[in-house]
């Protein structure tokens, strides 16, 4: 079964604030940018990939000119394509795109994307916006995921009410067909929330990027409960090291089956990827 980064960043510095970056520095001892420039590239983020024993990586877009920074779809895009174990989503901004649907089928029929990320706290919208509904339309006609940032971000600017999963019940009771994927679960203070969701929504997912792994079972009790539902993500560069977040995943007390089901099989099978039995 592969294991699958379902939330990894590829922007350049450039692309961020200087907030970002000095936030990043605090992660290693060498300059952070000297550091990361040479990761950066798809061979770069290809062998990161591989020293962490990681096959496949969702790497994700980013339009939130108030908060973060702009990655653009079109970079990413790029940065993908012919690298089979680099699977791109692209980022809509509701404020920006007049007609979000046609953005959508745009980023996917001429970009090759696979599914779309939202990012509600740092663009200022609330998921169950009317805006967003043919969004949605066409992303379960696409037959994509849409991932959403979940509770907090430590960036300037941000606001955290939009990052409430309780929005995306709306979502998912409207669009009973559209893979939902919570980023980050809620974090914060929504943890039982985001998991709530999860079991009571055949159709919404819990994704653990940005959370230390090792508190995962204090976060989700009923981890176990909910093995089908949870996906691995890291948000390299935001982490040190993918490959200690997997080895802290491996080391929790649960059953072999959901260790693999949360580091790949729930994720391969959102994302199509073919895996051998
Ligand atoms: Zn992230």
């Amino acid at each position: 079964m592969p294991v699958i980064d379902f939330h990894l960043h590829a922007a350049q510095p450039e692309h961020y604030y200087p907030w970002v970056v000095e936030w990043m520095q605090t992660f290693v001892e060498e300059d952070f940018l000297k550091h990361i420039r040479d990761l950066l590239t798809p061979e770069g983020v290809q062998q990161v990939l591989r020293e962490s024993g990681v096959d496949y990586a969702v790497v994700l877009a980013e339009i939130s000119p108030i908060t973060t920074g702009v990655t653009t779809n079109e970079y990413v895009a790029e940065f993908c394509q012919g690298v089979d174990c680099l699977i791109p989503f692209a980022n809509i901004n509701p404020f920006m795109v007049a007609r979000p649907a046609q953005e959508l089928e745009r980023c996917v029929h001429e970009l090759g994307f696979r599914g779309l990320k939202l990012l509600p706290t740092y663009q200022l919208f609330y998921p169950n916006d009317n805006n967003l509904y043919p969004v949605y339309a066409k992303a379960e006609e696409l037959g994509i995921p849409v991932m959403f940032h979940t509770g907090s971000s430590l960036f300037r600017g941000s606001r955290l009410k939009y990052g409430d999963p309780l929005y995306l019940d709306d979502v998912a009771v409207d669009f009973p067909n559209l893979v939902i994927v919570q980023a980050h679960s809620g974090r914060g203070f929504w943890y039982d929330r985001a998991a709530f969701l999860a079991r009571l929504h055949s159709n919404v997912y819990m994704e653990v990027a940005g959370l230390p792994p090792h508190k995962l079972l204090d976060y989700f009790p009923e981890l176990e409960r909910l093995a089908d539902k949870v996906i691995f993500g890291s948000d390299w560069p935001g982490v040190p090291s993918i490959g200690a977040n997997i080895e802290a995943i491996r080391a929790l007390p649960l059953s072999e089956e959901t260790k693999v089901k949360i580091l790949g099989e729930n994720a391969a099978r959102i994302l199509g990827i073919e895996t051998k039995e």
